[in-house]
């Protein structure tokens, strides 16, 4: 059944979203807006509203705190996304898993395809499975193409995590979820994580779990 929300413009969504300061909630799995896909952005906000939309979103992926966050993680079914990544790790996992740096970027109707037919998996998780992590085997190099937030194009390949990263909030975009993805067995609370899979590389919990890596 269609609520009063279904039909509101998205501009006034966002604007009853910014009402209140700090950051965002977010939307947990069962919610259908992180099914449904979303509009290519066109518009629908208006330069300052975006800006300020934006910031909520960084704010918020920040506060989570979390390496990429979509807008439908926050309700609201535009093609946009932000992510960052300080990379707080340790050499060897920053090595095993690529795990570079990664500035803050505003995606803007992005989409992806694969670069050569390398997979990389490791264990991820999403700010939308609270408390539950899983081995995702992704492209290992993907090209983004797309817009930043004041519409210049965005052409360009990201390899290692930071790959993983736009991976992943696109998919979003798309409606889909890491754990549509994921092999299941590997399946892990964070408890679990922190006690036995802290390893560089998901290795031991292939064996331990029994599934499956590429390659
Ligand atoms: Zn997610």
């Amino acid at each position: 059944m269609a609520s009063p929300r279904d039909h509101a413009p998205v501009a006034e969504l966002v604007e009853q979203l910014l009402s209140t300061d700090g950051p965002l909630p977010i939307v947990a799995a069962g919610d259908p807006v992180l099914r449904g896909g979303t509009e290519r952005f066109d518009g629908q906000l208006g330069p300052a509203l975006l800006s300020r939309f934006v910031e909520a979103l960084r704010v918020t992926m920040r506060a989570a705190p979390g390496v990429g966050l979509a807008a439908p993680q926050v309700g609201v079914p535009l093609r946009i996304a932000v992510i960052e990544d300080p990379a707080p790790v340790p050499e060897e996992v920053r090595l095993a898993r690529g795990r570079i740096p990664q500035p803050f970027r505003v995606l803007v109707n992005p989409s992806y395809e694969p670069v050569g037919p390398a997979r990389a998996a490791f264990f991820e998780g999403c700010l939308s499975v609270p408390g539950w992590q899983a081995v995702v085997a992704r492209h290992a190099a993907v090209r983004l193409t797309g817009e930043d937030e004041r519409g210049r194009a965005l052409d360009e390949q990201f390899t290692g995590w930071p790959a993983r990263i736009v991976q992943h909030e696109t998919d979003h975009l798309d409606g889909t979820l890491y754990l549509d993805r994921a092999e299941l067995r590997s399946l892990s609370s964070n408890e679990a994580m922190a006690q036995r899979w802290t390893q560089p590389t998901p290795q031991e919990a292939a064996r331990e779990l029994g599934f499956r890596l590429p390659g």
